[in-house]
């Protein structure tokens, strides 16, 4: 009897412990409430521009008129003028994955778009989502087979998973805070910028087969495409875009409809096929979409950060962003005044080496796979004379040159050895590619009209300079200068990647381009600078000055939201930009 009365006891009390801990873990982002300041939004939405320097906006802005396009974080949000991202690899992939992580390479482990690791594959670099675990999920069978270059329906196609990405997100966060009951998703042309700001926990992850342009998930969200989804790609949407981006029936949807304000308005619509048909908003907890904008980053390789098809496109993508803001007020309960929204990018971009270099800058491009002969000669001479044996893996790009192990572990030499001796021979290996100084002269492509500026005659060609060089096995056991720069380089480092040596030159100098005409993968401050934009009811409009980071957006949306900060993350909570907190005592 007694046992039976303390049993019921301890079952009480465990009882009511357990409902407490429900009541909070359902409060940290639940109980949405339409407008007011209590840290509950039915949904953060999290707007990523892909490649947009944070100067453009200041640029254009006498043409951006839409009420709710960028003016919806300009005049009616908080905007932050000086936003740097603090580390040197200023790729899509690690971009991404620092806004959703609030970390950096060294906390989340995502330092480029792809690398050789030859463990996985020896045939090409893998990329920072592909997961041959998985499969893509689309409805293939029912498509055309489509002529070349498209892979035909049948083609395996490897899926793709946040594998890589080595910390949680502020969705992730959210989702752990509700049981997994709050919905976490994200939408871009791109897997990467899909996956990676969404994270581990999200119901799906959606981007977009290259040459149809139809939606696509991976087998690690899901089996089956949702009916939803289905309906869209069988609609008439892709092929309106192709339309307005003047390419229809065109079977390189990625390349020709995504360099276009097309591709905003198309996957600005799915993101509305999504909301509506996945509820989001209406679930009495915080929801989280990620959507990332490809167009202007496809473009802006391209045309280049100050052309005025780029102009155009971001005055387009004011109106888009209008409609999609719009229409957000009037189809999700509570409308805008209980939806948070975030503007951001992933990075920034360089100008145009020769546009550059005509201004006067000592703008400049290497030539990385002479670079290669030139080390692969060298490092043959040494160990192989009378061989030529190739030493450095192909597709270089910068910052990381990859070196090939493999004959270097034949001759029994250590990973820091090799890398040494690449990075040795690197300084020479220049300045022998580089040749004697010769006069500069302005560069005119064929066609285009002479640039105003007149040189001095005695001034002399800029030349690619090598101004940090470190190893991988340096940069791991921590051979870094405890310096502002040295910190950026530091915040980039992982040990995913291979053999690899960083090779960073002086600003406005990068690799030539294959195809394109600019890059962004440097420490140097267009590359790291993006727009930093906070609307919602916590956040007090104004233009704020003074430098912050990608990493501040998780710090502080997780803050507000009362929920864990994601488990690497670094960042400040922006508190000069947060309204005030008002107690009910406070009130009365
Ligand atoms: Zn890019």
């Amino acid at each position: 009897m007694r046992t039976h009365k303390i049993f019921n006891k301890v079952f009480c009390l465990l009882s009511i412990g357990l409902m407490l801990t429900l009541y909070t873990v359902a409060n940290a982002a639940e109980k949405t409430t339409d407008g007011a300041y209590d840290g509950h939004p039915r949904i953060v939405i999290l707007v990523v521009i892909d490649q947009f320097r944070g100067d453009l906006l200041a640029r254009y802005r006498d043409d951006l008129k839409a009420p709710n396009g960028f003016n919806l974080f300009l005049k009616r949000g908080a905007y932050f003028t000086d936003c740097y991202y603090k580390y040197a690899n200023t790729k899509t992939a690690p971009g991404h994955t620092t806004i959703g992580t609030g970390a950096y390479t060294d906390g989340h482990g995502i330092a480029s778009n792809e690398w050789w690791d030859l463990d996985r594959a020896t045939d090409h670099p893998v990329s920072s989502v592909e997961d041959p675990r998985y499969r893509l999920v689309g409805t293939f069978d029912d498509l055309p087979v489509l002529p070349p270059p498209a892979l035909p329906p049948t083609a395996p196609r490897i899926g793709a998973s946040p594998r890589n990405e080595l910390a949680s997100t502020f969705g992730d966060e959210v989702r752990l805070a509700t049981s997994g009951r709050s919905k976490l998703y994200g939408i871009s042309l791109k897997d990467r910028a899909a996956i990676l700001p969404a994270g581990a926990t999200a119901n799906a992850a959606y981007w977009i087969d290259q040459s149809t342009g139809r939606f696509l998930t991976s087998t690690y969200y899901m089996s089956q495409l949702p009916d939803w989804v289905t309906a869209f790609n069988k609609g008439p949407r892709a092929a309106q875009a192709m339309k307005e981006a003047d390419a229809e029936g065109t079977t390189q949807f990625y390349d020709l409809v995504g360099r276009t304000a097309a591709a905003n308005s198309y996957e600005l619509d799915f993101a509305e096929d999504l909301i509506q048909n996945e509820k989001l908003g209406q679930n009495g907890m915080t929801d989280v979409l990620t959507v990332s904008l490809s167009a202007n980053d496809i473009l802006g390789h391209q045309m280049g950060p100050d052309s005025d098809s780029q102009k155009q496109m971001t005055i387009s993508l004011d109106k888009q962003l209008n409609d999609f803001f719009s229409w957000l007020d009037t189809h999700v309960p509570g409308g805008l005044a209980s939806t948070w929204v975030v503007l951001t990018a992933d990075h920034g971009i360089s100008p145009i080496p020769y546009q550059a270099a005509n201004v006067g800058v000592p703008a400049a491009n290497l030539d990385l796979n002479a670079l290669a002969d030139e080390i692969n000669k060298k490092l043959s001479e040494r160990y192989t004379p009378g061989n030529d044996t190739v030493w450095m893996m192909p597709l270089l790009e910068l910052p990381y040159l990859s070196i090939d192990r493999r004959p270097f572990e034949k001759l029994h030499i250590s990973e820091a050895e090799a890398e040494k001796a690449v990075a040795d021979l690197l300084p020479a290996a220049i300045a022998t590619l580089n040749g004697p100084p010769e006069p500069v002269e302005p560069v005119v492509l064929p066609g285009a009209t002479p640039p105003e500026i007149k040189f001095s005659e005695t001034r002399l060609k800029p030349q690619p300079h090598p101004v940090f060089i470190r190893t991988k096995t340096q940069l791991l056991a921590g051979d870094i200068p405890a310096t502002e720069f040295g910190q950026l380089v530091a915040h980039s480092v992982t040990s995913n990647g291979g053999w690899y040596v960083m090779l960073e030159l002086q600003a406005y100098q990068m690799e030539f381009l294959n195809g394109i005409q600019t890059t962004h993968f440097s420490p140097w401050s267009y590359d790291r600078h993006v727009p930093l934009g906070f609307f919602g009811a916590p956040f007090v409009p104004g233009l704020y000055r003074g430098v912050v980071e990608p990493v501040d957006i998780a710090a502080t949306i997780t803050s507000v939201l009362g929920v864990n900060r994601p488990s690497s993350a670094v960042g400040h909570v922006l508190t000069q930009m947060l309204r005030p907190e008002t107690t009910g005592e406070q009130a009365k």
